[in-house]
């Protein structure tokens, strides 16, 4: 017997569970209009309030990914294995650990997303080289992964169509914060792509979405244990989002950051946990027995040029300027540059990350609406992080900006404002907190 929809959001309001059969009615009902959006958005704020069965988080993720193609990759040889981030400010490890890891030998094929709220995303970033595309099409996307080793792309319109309708609706009913619908949305698009593992880095702190420990890691295990009953193998590090990741917050600022990782002259935060979760890629994608194997690998296409080479031909394969990369002079840049004095001597004790994220945006780095433009040659580049001793006077960070203007008066406030500057020394506690591995 066909179900009704008021009957299934009745008993989820009421605190019971849905079948996966129900599960996979309600989604393909989203499509053919059998089940409406407005019985849709009366379903998520019961799942929101009431939550999810690890069997109903698993058939809601397996219903949506079922939703459009599921990408076969079976023609390129090797385990293909991607990573995904929460989302933080100067987050920018795909873009050096995809390059790494392909030149190691394990395929990398990488669906992102863009930026969101303070947050940046690594197709703003990428198309701050010019001529890069992310559109490409499923064809384009097997080929560029079988000829480099690594593809990075948008969401297309067949991977995962039912996520998209349903982000839009939480978006505008307050049903984002809830672990058993980000665990099915991040899910099952990752799990359309083809792959066969995934490494999480689930963020917390000050700069990230789950601000709580206990949030992260209760969202870092639903998504290992729903990613492994669908048969990948999934390993999460929890990382601090509290200062951000590198010196660079922006994008264009942020790719000559992530060559400068691929030369081994980045910061030694975010080449440290690029190469943490780097290492969990290649031992999933079976290219080593260890992860100190791993690491010691990842190093190695480092100094030997093989890893920046990666990055060279899929940014040439992608329509990227490849000169680029060598030349970072050729990436956009701005006219005004500001620096941020310290107020006194003494020790950075804080960098908050969110307000930076948000004087980025403001800047034109990232977007407040969805249909912003973004400005690719401004954000900020700190000169001190946590830890680092300071001159009364002495610049804390460059403001990049492009116009002398209200923008750059209040993001200097606001950055101004996310530094802290102490008596003493801080210990800076570890960017890794905990690790969880579910491979099978
Ligand atoms: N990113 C996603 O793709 N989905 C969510 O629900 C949250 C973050």
């Amino acid at each position: 017997m066909t179900p009704r929809a008021v009957d299934l959001i009745r008993r989820k309001r009421d605190g019971g569970t849905l079948d996966p059969c129900e599960i996979e009615w309600l989604i393909k009902g989203l499509k053919t209009g059998e089940v409406p959006e407005y019985q849709w958005s009366a379903l998520l704020m019961a799942i929101l309030w009431r939550g999810m069965t690890r069997e109903e988080t698993e058939a809601l993720t397996a219903s949506m990914m079922d939703s459009g193609t599921i990408v076969d990759l079976s023609m390129i040889p090797g385990r293909k294995i991607d990573k995904h981030s929460t989302g933080g400010v100067g987050d920018k490890t795909s873009l050096i650990l995809a390059p790494i890891v392909a030149a190691c030998g394990v395929p990398v094929p990488m669906v992102s997303g863009r930026g969101l709220g303070h947050t940046g995303g690594t197709l703003d970033k990428l198309e701050a080289i010019p001529g890069f595309r992310i559109d490409l099409d499923l064809d384009g996307y097997r080929r560029v992964l079988d000829a480099c080793g690594l593809v990075l792309i948008g969401q297309t319109k067949e991977i995962a169509p039912a996520d998209k309708r349903l982000y839009a609706l939480r978006d505008a009913t307050a049903t984002v914060e809830s672990i058993p619908l980000i665990t099915a949305s991040i899910l099952s698009k990752k799990l359309a792509e083809g792959i066969d593992g995934l490494v999480l880095d689930v963020k917390t702190g000050d700069g990230a979405f789950m601000q709580r420990v206990e949030d992260a890691r209760a969202l870092a295990e639903s998504m290992c244990r729903i990613g492994q009953g669908l048969g990948k193998d999934v390993v999460a590090l929890i990382t601090r989002m509290d200062e951000p990741l590198g010196k660079a917050v922006g994008n264009a600022v942020e790719i000559a950051e992530c060559v400068r990782c691929l030369r081994g002259e980045g910061p030694s935060d975010l080449r440290d946990l690029s190469i943490a979760l780097a290492a969990e890629m290649l031992v999933l994608g079976r290219a080593a027995a260890t992860l100190e194997e791993a690491r010691a690998r990842c190093f190695q296409v480092i100094h030997d040029g093989s890893a920046l080479d990666r990055f060279r031909r899929v940014v040439e394969a992608q329509g990227g300027d490849p000169k680029a990369i060598d030349d970072l002079t050729r990436l956009p840049l701005p006219r005004v540059l500001r620096d941020v004095p310290a107020p006194r001597k003494g020790f950075v004790t804080a960098v908050r990350a969110r307000p930076i994220g948000h004087a980025a945006m403001l800047l034109g780095a990232g977007r407040a609406r969805a249909e912003d433009s973004i400005d690719h040659s401004v954000g900020v580049l700190l000169n001190k992080k946590c830890g680092d001793r300071v001159h009364r006077g002495e610049p804390l960070c460059t403001i990049l900006a492009n116009a002398d203007d209200a923008a750059l008066q209040e993001a200097t406030r606001m950055i101004t404002e996310a530094f802290e500057v102490g008596e003493s020394a801080v210990q800076v506690p570890e960017v890794i907190l905990e690790r969880l591995d579910y491979s099978i």
